[in-house]
């Protein structure tokens, strides 16, 4: 990935932070982006400035990376970002749009600001973004999009009524853009994480969730993963870089939703 640039969405942690830290690893330079003082109260806390600072800092010592904030649901921060990334580095070779949110809860108890909020982020915002590095990923042809779906994204789970509509969606996006895009050389594929421990399961879908016990609630995830997963084991930041890594790298595979999923989503 050698003088190449990638912007990745949500990276101050997580998923975002294991795929933002593949590339820098392979030799890109990495615009990581996050909502930084924007982080407001979710139900569980998103990322704020110290860990957007933190990550930047660490994955500086490894190789070339800056930091931006953004808020994928306005479109005047995506812009932003995307011009920040040409302004530090010149050119756009890969957009991970990774940024995601999720809320959990039955139908009859499941608050409409909920819905709009998951719609907003984990949908629109990959519409907005893409749309704000179009521009720049077509001028640098060949280049791609990858997209952070889920397995939620195949599969209905129950309470997950607005999370799984917003990453079927997420899907069909990939689906549309790497099509409409094609003729321009700029692909787009998505992954679709199976179950990572991050702060979206450790603080928040996991039964009996809390923040700040992360030490217990990351023993209970890794012990119901064991029984649940066939390769025995959760998913990890640094299987999904892996996958981002080789969508970045396989120059005829377009339109794929990926299951990093250890066996438990096979389609
Ligand atoms: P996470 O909460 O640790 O990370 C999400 C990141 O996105 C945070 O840094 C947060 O601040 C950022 N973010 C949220 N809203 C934003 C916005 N409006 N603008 C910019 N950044 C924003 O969770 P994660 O598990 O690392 O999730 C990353 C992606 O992976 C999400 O799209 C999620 O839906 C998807 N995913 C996660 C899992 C899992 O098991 N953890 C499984 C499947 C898919």
């Amino acid at each position: 990935m050698d003088g190449n640039v990638v912007l990745v969405t949500g990276a101050a942690r997580g998923i975002g932070r294991g795929i933002a830290r593949a590339f820098v690893e392979a030799g890109a330079s990495v615009m990581l982006a996050d909502l930084g003082p924007k982080a407001d109260a979710w139900g569980y806390a998103l990322s704020g400035e110290t860990d957007l600072q933190n990550t930047a800092a660490e994955l500086s010592a490894i190789g070339s990376v800056q930091s931006t904030h953004l808020d994928v649901t306005d479109p005047a921060s995506c812009d932003a970002a995307v011009a920040a990334t040409l302004q530090a580095f010149g050119r756009l070779d890969v957009l991970v749009n990774n940024a995601g949110v999720v809320q959990s809860g039955a139908l009859e108890e499941f608050p409409e600001e909920h819905w709009d909020q998951v719609f907003a982020v984990n949908t629109k915002g990959l519409f907005l973004m893409s749309r704000a590095a179009v521009g720049a990923l077509k001028q640098n042809a060949p280049s791609c999009i990858i997209n952070t779906a889920s397995i939620a994204g195949k599969q209905g789970y129950p309470n997950m009524s607005a999370y799984c509509g917003s990453k079927f969606a997420a899907i069909g996006i990939t689906q549309s853009l790497a099509a409409e895009l094609a003729p321009a050389n700029v692909r787009v594929n998505a992954i679709c994480p199976g179950m990572v421990g991050t702060a979206m399961w450790l603080e928040h879908l996991l039964p009996g969730a809390s923040a700040g016990s992360n030490e217990n609630n990351e023993a209970q995830f890794e012990t119901m993963m064991q029984q649940t997963i066939p390769l025995g084991r959760p998913q990890t930041p640094e299987d999904m870089g892996a996958a981002a890594l080789y969508l970045a790298t396989a120059p005829n595979v377009t339109g794929v939703a990926l299951s990093v999923a250890g066996g438990f989503e096979m389609q």
